[in-house]
Formats: structure tokens, C-alpha cells, sequence
């Protein structure tokens, strides 16, 4: 058995083997290629940014230049000093038209006036830095705000199917997580990445330009200062996901005991419940320590690499002057400037391969979700038909891939325009199922279902789904005013008139007025918590609005009161008057006088006719009849 300790081994082990594998990480760069339409469309704002970023480092890296001018100056006053060597290759063009200025000066106006220079330089780079961010940042919000707008759309494409496959938790993740890590490699892990290119290279060719054999030996530690510091990072990102995955887990049982307590103290689990909380904190206490452990060396180990280079400089460049007196000095002054310059984008490097290696992570769920089609989808020769004519399923069969579960068989039924149908049967039996294929959420696997003739997968989904108006099962509100809610299927906003009337037909009107904001009450997480039997009136009231020619009702007056309960469909006698209708429950509606009852199990049709023959046939639906109305004698 593996024991703690090497398990933990194993895994700092396998960090360490992971964030060195650097040709998996520029192969998982690869999926970044899908925000590139993104660049392109943001394109002067970038070239813009990447022009602020050069330029602005372009000024950053005079200062030195200007300053070992300032320094060899100072070496020529010294008494008994010769005059310092200056080739004009050494210096920037822009340096040698500055010193050609300031050569002829006393040397205090000299000071005077490079000091100046070097402040003026600096504002201008801070103004540089403003317009640089101002640039490539809100291009990276711009993109983030497309993306998001992307990844939205794609989810309204797709089908039940994926969403019975999907968690919401994973879905959301996408929306949030997923797409600020790429917005960390649009905005600041690019931002910075042209940043430390231009200003390592800048840095790097006026050094080699002057002094090759020094610039080899100073930059000698920088290398295994960037690869040290992406090593670090990785790990410690590694640890710190890991302590917020604990400390969520702690949250959510601190949180379930004491949303459980009656439970937890009804079964006296109290010291169970502590044991299992102190295990948990413990865990998150062990990995926070390590974490601590491993930032509390990350900073010191980088302050001294940065020393190092520094130290080299000056001792390296020290003993040189010291064998050559008439060496330059200023350029030891500018060495060590331009070592202190490097550190940050040195230091740069690691975080931004790790963030574009995040990056690239999610862009890669991104990419695998987006390219995900729905698998209903118009065909090309789809046309816009209007419902009109009979619903026929013929020798419909159907099942859900993910389970498996064959949900109907061989079903058949004719629904004649303007019939009333009431489909009977227990939970399970594939009634819901019904009304899913009707609107196409799923695509039968065997036989057709036809409206007036045509194929449903000949007419328009959106057309389709349009005409019907549909209450499902599980009724969810928006969180808006009642009104909005209603209103929802409407492509116009309804009229109240049209709202209230609604709401009249599904015997919620008087309930809603008695609120005091009536209409404009706000429901949901955010409004007045309204009865479940309330909520299924209000959805009732929501499919009403739309003059659809078909409807179904699936299970929606399974919370009304009875009396409520003869009310709507009393109501709905009158409304329903042209309309076809198909209503799904597991109870029998005798106020209706449905045209046909048909009564499933186990996705097929056991009986099949009128109220009348049914009870006749004296089966399933007979006996369910005898029992509800002693049950409604019993309680009268
Ligand atoms: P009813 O509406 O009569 O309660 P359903 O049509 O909802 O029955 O379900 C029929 C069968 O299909 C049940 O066994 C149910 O568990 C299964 N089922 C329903 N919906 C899904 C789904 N989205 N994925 C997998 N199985 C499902």
C-alpha cells in the first residue's frame, strides 16, 4: 500500500517532472491558436500596445547609458586621470547626439543636465506604461467579453442531451474560470512577455556591444534564475490549488452541519462529525504549512540569484579596472543598471510560461466544448411550416444514451387537430418522453413522428418549437417580476391585459394582485417566494400567452389544491376550445372530457379510449378511477 508520505512524495515528484516537460507545454501551446481571430480583430489597439511597450523600454534603457557617461566624466576629473576612451559604435545614435550636446558643459551643468534627462525619460516611460496598459489590458477585456459571448451562445445551441451529461458546476467553470485564464494570457501574460522580449534584447545588445567578455559572465545566472523561478511557481501553484480545494471542502462541511444540525444531534453523530471535521482541517493545515515552506525559500533564493549577478558585476568588472587603470568605470556603474533592470522580466519569464501554460489549458476545454455540435439541428431543406393538421407517432421507439434506458417502445398515437388527450401512467413509464420528442429535444431512434403529414425533422426547430406551448414538470421562474415571467415566450413585450389574462385561465390572477407590487413582483432568489402550487400556476399562465395551436401539459397541477385543480381545468375547457392538447399526469382530470386516454407503462401503451371504454375495460385506469374518487369521498 501506498503510505502518505510517498504519495505525497510522488506527487511533488511528479510536479517537479511535469513543469520541466517543456515540450509538452509548447505542444499545449497549440490550442492557444483559437484566440488569434481575436487579435486580428483587435489589431491596431495591439500594434499600438506592442509599439507603447517597445518604446517605453526603448527610454528605459538610456538611463544607463546616460548615467556611465555621467560616471566616466567623473573619472576624467580625478587627478592624474587620463581622458576615458569613447567609441562612438558603443553608444545608441539617440546617446551620441545627447553627449555631443552635453560634452562642451562644465561639468556641473553637465550633471545638472543628465540628471534631468534621466527624470524626463522616466516620466515618459510612465506615460508609455499608462498607454501600454490602456492598449493591450482592455484589449485582453474586449476579447474576454467576446469570448464570454461565444461561449454563451454555443451553450444555447446545444440540446438536452448535453446538458443531461454535463454538471452545471462544470458549465459554469467554462464561463468563469476557463475564460479569465485565457484573458491572463490575452492581457498581462502577453503584455508582459513583449515586455521582457524587448527589454531582455535591448538590455542584452548594449551590453554585448560593449563589453562582450563581462556581459558573457554577468548573464551567465539569469538562465537558471528563469528556469529556477518557473520551476518554483509551478510548484507552488500546484500546492496552493490543492490548500483552496481543502479549504473548500472544509467550508462545505462546516456548512452541511450546520444546515444538518437537527439531524447530526437527532442521531447523535456530533463527536463522528467533529472527527471528520479535524481530519479535514488538518489536511488543509499540513498543505498550507508546505506551501508556506516552499514561498519562504521562493523569495529569498530569488533575492539572492539577483545578488549574485549583481556581486559578479561589480567583482568581475572591479578586478578589471583594477589591472587596467584606464579602464572604464562608467561601464562597470552601467552593468550593474542594466543587471537590476533584467530581474524583473527575468524573474517575468517563469510566470508567464506558467500562465500561458494555464492558459492554453483551458482554451483547450474551450476548443473541445465549442466544437461540440448539437445533434438536433435544422436540415437543409427545412421549411417553415405551420403547425396545422394531426400528430402522429408512429412505431415511435426511444433511448437515452447515457443511461441506456429504453424509455419508449414501439408507441403509437394519432392525435387528431383540436383533440383534447390524456396521457396516464406511473412515473417512468415515458411520459415525459412523449412531450421531449414532440418538441424535439431528442430525435426518435426508430419510427416517425409527423404533424399534418410532414416529418418533424422537415420543419424549422425554432418554428417548431415555437408553435408549441409547453409546461414541463419541473417548473422554473426566472429571478423577475411575475409579469416578465409570463410574458417570457413572447417576442414583443405582452400587454397587461393579455398578462392578466393569462393569469386568469391558470387561476393566478387574484393571488398575484393580492401581492402588494401585484404584477411587478419580483420572484425568485432575489423576490417573494411564491407556493409550489403558485409557481405551477404562473408557468401555466406562461405557455398560456402564447396562441400556440399546441399544447401539453406536463404534470402541472401535481402541487394545486383540488379545488384550484377543477377551477384551471375548467378554464382550460374554455381556452383549449380549438387547440390541440396533450396533458401528461399520474392522476385522472374527470372535468375534462378528454377525446382519448391513453395509459403507459414502461414506454408502452397498455390501454387506449375513451373515459367511457376504459372504465369498461375495467384495468389500470378503472381501478386508479375507483380509488381516487373513494379517496376525494373519503376527504369530502
Ligand atoms: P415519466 O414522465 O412517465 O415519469 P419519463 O419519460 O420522464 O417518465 O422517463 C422514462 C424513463 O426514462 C425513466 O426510466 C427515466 O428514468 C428515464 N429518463 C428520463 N429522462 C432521462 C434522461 N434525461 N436521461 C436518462 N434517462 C432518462
Amino acid at each position: 500500500m501506498v503510505g502518505e508520505k510517498d504519495k505525497c512524495r510522488y506527487n511533488q515528484d511528479q510536479a517537479w517532472a511535469d513543469s520541466i516537460n517543456f515540450v509538452q507545454i509548447v505542444l499545449a501551446l497549440k490550442h492557444l491558436k483559437a484566440v488569434n481571430k481575436y487579435f486580428w480583430k483587435y489589431r491596431y489597439r495591439f500594434i499600438a500596445g506592442i509599439f507603447f511597450v517597445i518604446l517605453s523600454n526603448y527610454f528605459q534603457v538610456l538611463a544607463p547609458e546616460i548615467t556611465g557617461y555621467v560616471v566616466n566624466k567623473l573619472q576624467e576629473m580625478l587627478p592624474g586621470a587620463k581622458p576615458v576612451a569613447h567609441s562612438v559604435r558603443e553608444h545608441d545614435g539617440l546617446v551620441n547626439w545627447f553627449i555631443g550636446w552635453v560634452n562642451t558643459m562644465n561639468f556641473g551643468k553637465l550633471v545638472v543636465v543628465c540628471s534631468v534627462t534621466i527624470l524626463l525619460l522616466a516620466l515618459a516611460r510612465g506615460v508609455l506604461m499608462f498607454f501600454m496598459r490602456q492598449t493591450i489590458i482592455v484589449m485582453s477585456r474586449h476579447i474576454e467579453y467576446d469570448q464570454k459571448n461565444e461561449v454563451y451562445s454555443h451553450y444555447q445551441k446545444l440540446d438536452a442531451g448535453f446538458y443531461k451529461t454535463h454538471n452545471t458546476g462544470d458549465l459554469m467553470n467554462r464561463m468563469t474560470e476557463d475564460v479569465s485564464r485565457v484573458r491572463m494570457y490575452t492581457g498581462p501574460a502577453i503584455m508582459y512577455l513583449i515586455n521582457l522580449v524587448s527589454l531582455i534584447s535591448l538590455c542584452v545588445v548594449n551590453m554585448f556591444r560593449k563589453d562582450v567578455h563581462l556581459s558573457l559572465i554577468v548573464l551567465a545566472p539569469l538562465p537558471i534564475l528563469a528556469v529556477t523561478i518557473y520551476i518554483v511557481n509551478t510548484v507552488i501553484h500546484k500546492k496552493s490549488e490543492k490548500v483552496q480545494g481543502l479549504l473548500s471542502d472544509l467550508t462545505t462541511n462546516a456548512q452541511e452541519s450546520y444546515s444538518g444540525i437537527r439531524v447530526i444531534k437527532s442521531f447523535v453523530q456530533e463527536k463522528a462529525m467533529l472527527g471528520f471535521f479535524s481530519a479535514n482541517s488538518e489536511a488543509y493545515r499540513k498543505n498550507a504549512v508546505s506551501l508556506a515552506k516552499v514561498e519562504a525559500v521562493y523569495f529569498p533564493s530569488m533575492t539572492l540569484m539577483i545578488g549574485l549577478s549583481t556581486l559578479i558585476t561589480v567583482l568581475v568588472g572591479g578586478q578589471m579596472a583594477l589591472r587596467d587603470p584606464e579602464r572604464n568605470i562608467g561601464l562597470i556603474v552601467e552593468f550593474v543598471m542594466y543587471i537590476n533592470m533584467l530581474t524583473f522580466p527575468v524573474s517575468a519569464i517563469g510566470s508567464v510560461a506558467s500562465m500561458m501554460q494555464r492558459a492554453a489549458a483551458s482554451q483547450k476545454r474551450l476548443n473541445e466544448f465549442l466544437q461540440t455540435e448539437p445533434v438536433i439541428q435544422d436540415a437543409p431543406a427545412a421549411t417553415a411550416t405551420p403547425l396545422k393538421g394531426d400528430i402522429v407517432f408512429n412505431n415511435v421507439s426511444f433511448t437515452y444514451t447515457n443511461t441506456g434506458i429504453k424509455a419508449l417502445r414501439h408507441f403509437n398515437l394519432e392525435v387528431k387537430e383540436g383533440q383534447k388527450v390524456l396521457l396516464l401512467g406511473k412515473t417512468g413509464s415515458g411520459k415525459t418522453t412523449v412531450a421531449q420528442l414532440l418538441l424535439r429535444f431528442y430525435d426518435a431512434d426508430e419510427g416517425s413522428i409527423t404533424v399534418g403529414g410532414v416529418p418533424l425533422q422537415k420543419m424549422k426547430v425554432q418554428q417548431l418549437r415555437e408553435q408549441i406551448s409547453y409546461v414541463p414538470q419541473d417548473v422554473f421562474l426566472f429571478s423577475d417580476t411575475i409579469g416578465n415571467n409570463i410574458g417570457f415566450g413572447l417576442q414583443e413585450a405582452a400587454s397587461q391585459e393579455l398578462l392578466e389574462q393569462s393569469a386568469r385561465y391558470a387561476s393566478v390572477d387574484n393571488e398575484i394582485k393580492r401581492l402588494e407590487k401585484g404584477y411587478e413582483t419580483m420572484v425568485g432568489e432575489r423576490g417573494v417566494t411564491l407556493s409550489g402550487g403558485q409557481k405551477q400556476r404562473v408557468s401555466i399562465a406562461r405557455a398560456l400567452v402564447k396562441d400556440s395551436p399546441v399544447l401539453v401539459f406536463d404534470d402541472c397541477l401535481s402541487a394545486v389544491d383540488a379545488r384550484t385543480e377543477n377551477e384551471i381545468i375548467n378554464n382550460l375547457y374554455r381556452f383549449l376550445h380549438q387547440k390541440t392538447a396533450i396533458l401528461i399526469t399520474h392522476r385522472i382530470f374527470t372535468a375534462l372530457n378528454f377525446d382519448q386516454v391513453i395509459v403507459l407503462e414502461e414506454g408502452t401503451i397498455i390501454e387506449k379510449g375513451t373515459h367511457e371504454e376504459l372504465l369498461l375495460l375495467n384495468g389500470y385506469y378503472a381501478e386508479l378511477y375507483r380509488l381516487q374518487v373513494s379517496n376525494e369521498r373519503g376527504e369530502a
